[in-house]
């Protein structure tokens, strides 16, 4: 199963993952996104859109056991 993680560290908060897919991704106060779905069926498309469009490329959706 692909997973989609975000790297804090490379994050800017610009708010790209969170417009294209909010059912995914949620910019917090702190700045930075987070991954709020534990179900992905029928996302794979947005994530991967969120993935090209995260414009310091923090954003992997790779997959995992
Ligand atoms: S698109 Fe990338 S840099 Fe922008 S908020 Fe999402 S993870 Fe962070």
């Amino acid at each position: 199963m692909r997973v989609p993680k975000v790297d804090q560290s490379l994050c800017q908060g610009c708010g790209n993952c969170e417009a294209i897919c909010p059912e995914v991704f949620e910019v917090r106060e702190d700045g930075l996104s987070y991954v709020i779905a534990t179900d992905l069926a029928g996302l794979e498309a947005c994530v991967e859109a969120a993935v090209e469009n995260c414009p310091e490329d923090a954003i992997t959706f790779e997959e995992e056991e």
